[in-house]
């Protein structure tokens, strides 16, 4: 019951922001609640290659940590705005998610230095290989380094990378990536969730036991090892829901599924 209203909660916050906003809008909005909220603490992780400082944005309610970033790779644009929906909730102590027991870790923007447009803008694009900072921990760049020492710092009990495939020029349907198995039912709850918008996910994805549309991250082979995902599933799970380009529905529904996606694995 209680999850029910987080959920709902999570569905108005996501309305504030009517579009998926690019990574220059994102951090405008997370320095400006920095300045005044007092409750919403600020840590430098280094620097990016351009110079510009690696911030983390830190809620506390309790002991135990969820970290999540934003931007991953350049073009992956829904988290960024998922956050900002998040973080106002935990900002309003009124709120269901702000009476949960966790220190919420947010980066909201990890690899500034490949965004399109110098982050001003959505466009579409597919990475390249040397614009990855999630699969090359054996030569880490700053981006990565930095989450290495976030999860070790806090030792998240669930890191949620926010990776999608809103970058892509045409449809992708969504799957749902994971470092260790969930229950059935759990899996269920989510392509239901999915399926209640309209969108199916992807079947060409399947791991038991959570069927249709789930992977176990593992199971990618040895070049996981050398992944981000890897190293901080050492402290809990880690999940990454790839959301995907879809004219049809509303900015604010992608930005709904992913972090509902994300709630319901985290809280069951
Ligand atoms: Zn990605």
């Amino acid at each position: 019951m209680a999850l029910e209203l987080g959920l709902h909660e999570l569905f108005t916050a996501c309305q504030y922001e009517p579009s998926i906003l690019p990574p220059v809008d994102v951090l405008e909005r997370f320095e400006a609640l920095y300045k005044r909220y007092p409750a919403l603490t600020r840590r430098q992780w280094g620097e990016d290659t351009s110079g510009r400082p690696l911030y983390s944005y830190h809620v506390e309610h309790g002991e135990e940590t969820i970290f999540m970033y934003a931007f991953p790779d350049p073009g992956e644009a829904v988290g960024g705005t998922g956050l900002l929906a998040l973080l106002r909730l935990l900002l309003d102590p009124d709120s269901y998610m702000a009476s949960l027991p966790y220190r919420w870790v947010f980066v909201p923007c990890l690899n500034f230095v490949d965004q399109p447009d110098k982050g001003r803008s959505l466009r579409k694009l597919m990475k390249t290989a040397s614009q990855e900072v999630d699969w090359c921990v054996s030569a880490p760049r700053p981006e990565t380094t930095a989450v290495l020492d976030i999860a070790d710092t806090y030792k998240p009990i669930f890191t949620f990378p926010l990776h999608d495939e809103y970058h892509h020029r045409r449809y992708v349907a969504p799957y749902i990536g994971l470092a260790k198995p969930i229950d059935e039912d759990i899996a269920m709850r989510v392509r239901t969730l999915f399926t209640d918008h309209g969108v199916e996910l992807d079947r060409e994805y399947c791991s038991e036991p959570m069927g249709e549309g789930f992977f176990l991250m593992p199971e990618i082979g040895e070049e996981y090892l050398n992944s981000t995902f890897h190293h901080c599933a050492h402290y809990g799970q880690v999940l990454v829901v790839e959301i995907p380009s879809q004219s049809e529905l509303p900015d604010v529904i992608l930005t709904y599924l992913q972090l509902v996606t994300g709630l319901i694995i985290c809280m069951s």
